[in-house]
Parts: C-alpha cells; sequence; structure tokens
C-alpha cells in the first residue's frame, strides 16, 4: 500500500508528517515533490546512488528541412515554429511525444536526449529514501517523477511526500497512492487550498482523510468543521507548537527530539492501514 501526504499549498506540513510517519514505522519514503525536494533535510541517511533522467527532444537538420512547417503544425505543445529561413525549436516545451520526427516527410528531424532531473536513493537510518530532483528551469518535471516512482514496490508499505496543490506534478505523484493524506494548515487560507486538492482526488477517486496542521484556537477547527459540514473523512488535528516549530527549523524529526509525539505519527499510520489494508 501506497500512502502520499499532499497538501493544497506549500507549507502546510505534508513534509512533515511524511517524515516522521515514514520514520515511526520504518516505512520507505519517496519525495516525489521534485521541484523542491527537502524530505532528505530531515530524513537521516547517506546517498548510495543518482542516475540522471533524460528525455528526447528533437533535432532539426536545416540541410533536409524544407521548412515545410508539417512539424510545427503537428506539435500541440508550440515547441517547434518554422521562423524565415529556420525551425526554431523550444525543448523546455517539449513533451517527448515523438511525433513531428513522424510526420517530417523529409527525415530531417532525429532526437537527443536532454537531461530533465535525477533520482536519488538514500540508506536511510530508518528507511530508504528515494528521491526525484528536477534540474532548475525544467517545465516538464512528470517524468522525473514517474522515475522516481519506479523504485515503489506495490507489496510493500510506502509513503509519497507529493508536490503541493492540485496541479500536473502533483496529480502525478498522487496517481501512484492508495491513500491520501490531505494535510491542511488550520486557517482560511488553508482551507481554501484544500477545497481544490480535494476536488481534484474526487475526480481522480482517490481516497483520503485530512489532518488539520497548525490548529490554533483563533480559527475554532475551520479545517476540522468544515470536513465534518461536508462529510469529508477527518483523521485529527495537529495543534501548532513551539516544540514542532522548533524540530522543523532544525531540520530534525520530531519523533527523536521529543518522542512523546511519535504516539501521533503510530495513530496515523495505525488508522490509515487498518481501514484500507
Ligand atoms: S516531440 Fe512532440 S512535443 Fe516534442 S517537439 Fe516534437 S511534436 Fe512537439
Ligand atoms: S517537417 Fe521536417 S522539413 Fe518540414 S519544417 Fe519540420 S523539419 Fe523541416
Amino acid at each position: 500500500m501506497t500512502i502520499a501526504a499532499a497538501s493544497g499549498k506549500g507549507g502546510a506540513g505534508k513534509t512533515f508528517i511524511a517524515v516522521n510517519m515514514a520514520a515511526a514505522g520504518r516505512i520507505s519514503l519517496f519525495d516525489l515533490d521534485v521541484e523542491e525536494p527537502n524530505a532528505h533535510l530531515y530524513f537521516p541517511g547517506n546517498q548510495v546512488s543518482s542516475r540522471r533522467v533524460c528525455r528526447s527532444i528533437p533535432v532539426i537538420d536545416e540541410k533536409q528541412c524544407t521548412l515545410c512547417g508539417e512539424c510545427s503544425r503537428f506539435c500541440a505543445y508550440h515547441a517547434l515554429a518554422v521562423l524565415g529561413s529556420t525551425v526554431v525549436s523550444f525543448p523546455e516545451l517539449c513533451h517527448s511525444c515523438g511525433g513531428c520526427t513522424r510526420v517530417c516527410p523529409q527525415a530531417a528531424i532525429t532526437e537527443t536526449d536532454m537531461s530533465i532531473g535525477s533520482v536519488i536513493e538514500y540508506e536511510g537510518t530508518y528507511a530508504p529514501l528515494v528521491q526525484g530532483i528536477s534540474d532548475v528551469g525544467t517545465a516538464v518535471v512528470p517524468p522525473v517523477i514517474h522515475q522516481a516512482a519506479g523504485f515503489i514496490d506495490p507489496d510493500q508499505l510506502a509513503i509519497i511526500d507529493a508536490p503541493p496543490g492540485n496541479n500536473c506534478p502533483a496529480m502525478a505523484a498522487l496517481s501512484y497512492a492508495d491513500f491520501v493524506l490531505v494535510v491542511a494548515e488550520d486557517s482560511p487560507f488553508g482551507l481554501h487550498d484544500m477545497q481544490y486538492l480535494i476536488r481534484a482526488l474526487h475526480a481522480a477517486c482517490k481516497p483520503f482523510t485530512v489532518i488539520a496542521n497548525k490548529a490554533q484556537q483563533s480559527f475554532g477547527g475551520l479545517i476540522e468543521q468544515y470536513c465534518r459540514d461536508h462529510q469529508f473523512p477527518f483523521l485529527m488535528s495537529i495543534p501548532d507548537e513551539p516544540e514542532i516549530r522548533s524540530a522543523m527549523s532544525e531540520g530534525a524529526l520530531l519523533i527523536e527530539k521529543d518522542p512523546r509525539y511519535r504516539r501521533i505519527f503510530d495513530q496515523i499510520l495505525e488508522s490509515v492501514t487498518k481501514e484500507h489494508i
């Protein structure tokens, strides 16, 4: 079973939940938040491997090209354009479908590999960690996510730290999850972003439960109340406590810093696995 910690916005605390839960249960962790992976900062371990992720992009042979424009008309992503006496390519927009190579009547297009990121494996003190990381400036990141997620063993318990939001990278990562922990900051902004994520999870038919994080008295259980009103599953509230804030700012695991918190993460795991395995 694969459990993903997801949130409608960054800073809600999904990495905090994912790393502590993985450490408490000694479960393999997959950091698929490839544009800003940070689970390794909290999850102690040594790097054991690193491999590049590449994808194919077109290369135009100007000597053979007749500027017919077939390739740019075909490309749905506007990654090719005939401008004056040349075909200009925009590799960052290319989705590597290979279509332009096939439609070119002059066989003027070949493909070459472009690096878009890497997948790094760590041997963690508590459990293995696999991290996907996209190269700076890479616009199409799902291939990095898919490559890192390829290490997930569906017969074992695994935890994903998913990208925030409900965009393409987030949904690519969540496609590997059997169950989603929606981590929402207990605030009006947190509620707003959680609503979009829940809509996307419904559309993708993903079972989920909600955890309200950084819960404060001032908002009076906003997230919990919303879930109860809309009959969404709600698991628990985690209070906004100084111990948690200081562990996060120090890059420490909360269960190491204060073992009393281990119970919270055991409880989350038990509740999810009991109902869904
Ligand atoms: S490979 Fe596909 S996406 Fe990339 S430039 Fe060619 S047609 Fe466009
Ligand atoms: S389809 Fe081939 S020949 Fe036509 S513009 Fe593109 S590269 Fe040139």
